[in-house]
């Protein structure tokens, strides 16, 4: 089957900890409901000694494994044989000192860095997670495949799939998808099914579609995705000399980033790869704040993994009696009911992590800046800016901290947010374009 015998999977509830080998598809713990997680036995595998030999891989970048961003990373994610591995050339990423940026949040030069996961072939930092889901389902033997998705993740499947020759089903909310995503699922070949309701809706219906046809999925449900997901905080590190820096920001929608970065530190922790952890700030749009609400206000806690369901059955029972649908321009992170809750509680609990929520006027504002001074970004990357402003204001994180903001999705995925935000001059960053007549002298007397 191409397994490696040092990976596993193991329920995450401890009431539970049922364990699996890694030769079946699953997306929940078939005794119990829970989320699953990789597993390893880390004395059968040959991690390096230090964190640095992972980057003298990129002398040898013929090889595609060295090349991709995530299975440079190998030994970290030992879950499937060399030949099922996918890549398509993703985690080509850059972190970009941005002391323009760092400027707008009132921190000191040197030391807000921009970690742009756009850079990735969909334009997403979802292929990270796409190289590793999908090599497990080359390893298994799927044939067809789906996911729920706001639209990158539908993207990014679109793309795998058929660079894997694997059959592909999109489910995507009715009217919420930014166009660029919904133009790539189409022309990468998608079939493409549009629900009428909104993502947490999709995201019911996939999973008991996959149930009942034997679809792969790859939502973040699936643990394989996460592991491909926790190189995006190697790469951080890669890129600031193996140093750590003392926050991560990232935006949180389905929270499957969040709990990936907790589970990427708590290993290497584990591993005796680095000393200290950072500190984690998960920003949510106050449109779609349930994390905000159940770990600020209700005081939810990980709790060694004894999560007090009730608190979470009651705010859930609460949003269906309020017919409550989740509303941000940020689509991305337009959604009330986390799958990954859980694991994100434990990765707070890792890292000390706190948790924002920001206005859509906000948003749009940090994106503006973003911009103009950095290479761009779609609005639910900008929340990271927008909720480092806040934490700047209330103290939380000092002037000179080291600052990594993860920007997850390009500027294209959603040119209609952009578009408004300048040409309406919905904000005080807004750059409409000018009108003029078709007459050089009336034109030259424009030019700043
Ligand atoms: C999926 C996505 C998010 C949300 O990430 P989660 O892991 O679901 O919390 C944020 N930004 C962009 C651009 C995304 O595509
Ligand atoms: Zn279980």
């Amino acid at each position: 089957m191409g397994m490696t015998d040092a990976a596993y999977q193991k329920c995450i509830n401890p009431g539970c900890g049922a364990e699996f080998d890694c030769g079946q598809a699953m997306f929940k713990c078939p005794k119990c409901g829970e989320l699953l997680d990789a597993r390893y036995n880390w004395d059968k595998i040959e991690v390096p000694s230090q964190l640095s030999d992972f980057g003298k891989r990129w002398a040898t970048r013929n090889n595609r494994l060295d090349l991709s961003g995530v299975w440079r990373f190998r030994e970290l994610l030992n879950f499937c044989s060399d030949e099922h591995k996918v890549t398509i050339g993703e985690g080509q990423t850059i972190l970009q000192q941005n002391d323009a940026v760092a400027k707008y949040v009132d921190m000191k030069a040197g030391s807000l860095y921009l970690e742009y996961e756009g850079l990735n072939p969909s334009g997403s930092f979802k292929d990270n997670g796409m190289s590793a889901a999908f090599s497990h389902a080359m390893m298994v033997g799927a044939k067809s495949c789906a996911c729920a998705s706001t639209g990158n993740t539908s993207a990014s499947v679109a793309l795998y799939a058929h660079s894997c020759g694997l059959k592909c089903t999109v489910f995507i909310g009715s009217g919420r998808i930014a166009f660029g995503k919904l133009s790539q699922a189409m022309d990468y070949g998608a079939q493409t099914i549009q629900i009428q309701g909104d993502f947490d809706d999709c995201m019911r219906q996939v999973q008991d579609v996959c149930t009942k046809l034997g679809l792969y999925l790859l939502n973040s449900l699936n643990p394989f995705r996460l592991e491909g997901q926790k190189t995006i905080m190697y790469r951080i590190m890669e890129q600031l000399g193996w140093e750590i820096p003392d926050w991560i920001i990232v935006p949180g929608g389905n929270l499957g980033n969040s709990s990936a970065f907790g589970k990427a530190f708590l290993e290497l922790k584990e591993l005796g790869l680095i000393k200290k952890v950072p500190r984690l700030a998960i920003i949510n749009a106050t449109g779609a704040d349930t994390l905000t609400d159940l770990v600020n206000n209700k005081k939810l806690v990980w709790n060694d993994g004894n999560v007090d369901q009730k608190i979470i059955d009651e705010y859930y029972d609460d949003l269906t009696a309020k017919n409550f649908s989740p509303h941000t321009c940020a689509s991305a992170i337009e959604i009330s009911r986390p799958v990954n809750l859980k694991k994100c509680l434990r990765a707070i609990d890792v890292c000390d992590g706190i948790v924002r929520a920001v206005t859509d006027e906000e948003i749009c504002d940090a994106k503006a800046i973003i911009g103009k001074y950095g290479l761009g970004c779609e609005p639910a990357s900008a929340a990271t800016i927008a909720g480092l402003k806040h934490l700047r204001a209330e103290g939380v994180v000092g002037a000179d901290e080291r600052v990594a903001c993860v920007l997850t999705g390009h500027l294209l995925k959603d040119p209609n947010v952009t578009v408004d935000y300048h040409k309406e001059s919905q904000g005080p960053f807004s750059n409409p374009p000018i009108e003029v007549a078709n007459d050089l002298d009336e034109i030259i007397k424009l030019i700043k």
